[in-house]
């Protein structure tokens, strides 16, 4: 671009965030609003978890990988605390182990991961529960931030580095043939992309009312900080996970752990639950979580759905006295068809939303793709 054009992003969540970072290293000088002071939503809400292994071999893990090696710099760049340890899928039934033994077979070539033994992923992650551990597999991919701090802290760092200026507490209440309204102002911009998370219902409604979306409540939990010193482990998933992430669905032994799992755990089936946990900088354990469909979710959390989540977790980790000092739950808007929503309701504005449970894995990686399309 020889002059700078203007583009403006709504939204300073995390596909917010890394709108705004590939419009301006497209050489856009980039306008944020952001209706809230901070941002308070799904971005700082999640596990932190930079998660590829979720992702199915081919294009959505190349974009995971994309995403990751962006948090990786900026995280150094700014020196936000962050795990680059990877992560451990343990397997403490035999069709749990056999998952994770097709899971790697499957993966040859296209992925680096290996399975452990019992007695090497205990030295690897310490926490995990001794008895019945049939072994686990490692996968060096994955990377944890805090996303409490990590999403704070990005605005500063990116507009230290590029031409972006960002608005909180500034609405975004019309966007129309190229000028962004937010009240008393109006912008004009070449370029505006709308990522407004799960609060979608007063700009383009039309276009989510058309779009296979629905909105998902997750409920989460962190521990006190554990007595025990702070080590640099994997991030761990206990069998139930196999089940939830769509990475899993190539191995031929999946249904019939589904089966047992819907047999053995109907009201973990019922809630949407599955079991990982992440250890912090401040030697705290993120543990979830929980998944409920639907257009509009009572916005309590639920003792029942924490109870199911610990007694689970206690299944696969030994920590005496542990303690839960917070619990809380998010929204994201989640596909019910396909992996997100991209839409161009009028000249030169663009909706992304709708990375479900993976928008911290995938959307530095997603919006260079939707960026680099936009003078295509
Ligand atoms: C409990 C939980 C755990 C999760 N764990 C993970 C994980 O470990 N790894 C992972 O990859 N993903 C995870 N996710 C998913 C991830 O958090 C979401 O995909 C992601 O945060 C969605 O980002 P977003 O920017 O679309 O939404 P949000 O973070 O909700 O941001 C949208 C922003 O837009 C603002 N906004 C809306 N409308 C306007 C307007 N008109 N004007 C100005 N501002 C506006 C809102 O105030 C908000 O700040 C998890 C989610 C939850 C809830």
């Amino acid at each position: 671009m020889t002059t700078k054009q203007n583009a403006v992003v709504v939204g300073a969540g995390i596909v917010g965030l890394a709108a705004a970072r590939a419009l301006a290293e497209r050489g856009y000088r980039v306008h944020v609003f952001e209706k809230n002071t901070k941002a308070v939503g799904a971005s700082i809400r999640n596990f932190g978890m930079v998660w590829p292994i979720g992702q199915p071999a081919g294009p959505l893990y190349e974009r995971a990988m994309r995403s990751r090696q962006i948090w990786q710099s900026l995280c150094e760049q700014g020196k936000f605390w962050h795990a680059p340890a990877g992560s451990l899928q343990v397997a403490y039934r035999p069709d749990e182990l056999q998952v994770l033994e097709e899971f790697r077979d499957g993966n040859t070539g296209k992925r680096n991961c290996s399975l452990l033994t019992a007695t090497e992923a205990l030295n690897c992650a310490p926490l995990l529960r001794q008895e019945g551990l049939l072994g686990a597999l490692f996968s060096p991919d994955e990377m944890v931030v805090n996303p409490r701090e990590a999403i704070q802290l990005l605005p500063d760092l990116l507009s230290e580095q590029y031409d972006i200026t960002f608005h909180f507490g500034t609405a975004v209440t019309g966007i129309d043939n190229g000028t962004v309204y937010t009240g008393g102002e109006q912008y004009p911009a070449e370029q505006v992309i709308v990522c407004g998370g799960q609060e979608f219902e007063s700009l383009y409604p039309e276009v989510f009312r058309q779009s296979p979306v629905t909105k998902c409540k997750l409920q989460m939990m962190r521990s006190s900080a554990l007595p025990t010193p702070k080590q640099a482990e994997p991030a761990i998933c206990g069998g139930l996970t196999l089940t939830h992430y769509s990475s899993f669905k190539e191995c031929p032994s999946l249904p019939q752990l589904q089966q047992r799992i819907a047999q053995e755990y109907p009201e973990y089936v019922q809630w949407g639950i599955h079991v990982m946990c992440s250890r912090n900088g401040q030697n705290e354990l993120v543990i979830g979580d929980s998944h409920e469909y639907g257009p509009v979710h009572d916005p309590f959390d639920r003792a029942e759905i924490n109870r199911l989540i610990l007694e689970y977790f206690n299944t696969f980790t030994n920590i005496p006295g542990l303690n839960i000092a917070q619990s809380w739950n998010g929204t994201y808007l989640k596909m019910t068809q396909g992996t997100e929503l991209v839409a161009k309701p009028e000249e030169g504005v663009t909706i992304v939303n709708g990375l479900g449970g993976a928008g911290m894995s995938l959307s530095f990686g997603l919006l260079e793709e939707v960026v680099g399309g936009l003078e295509q």
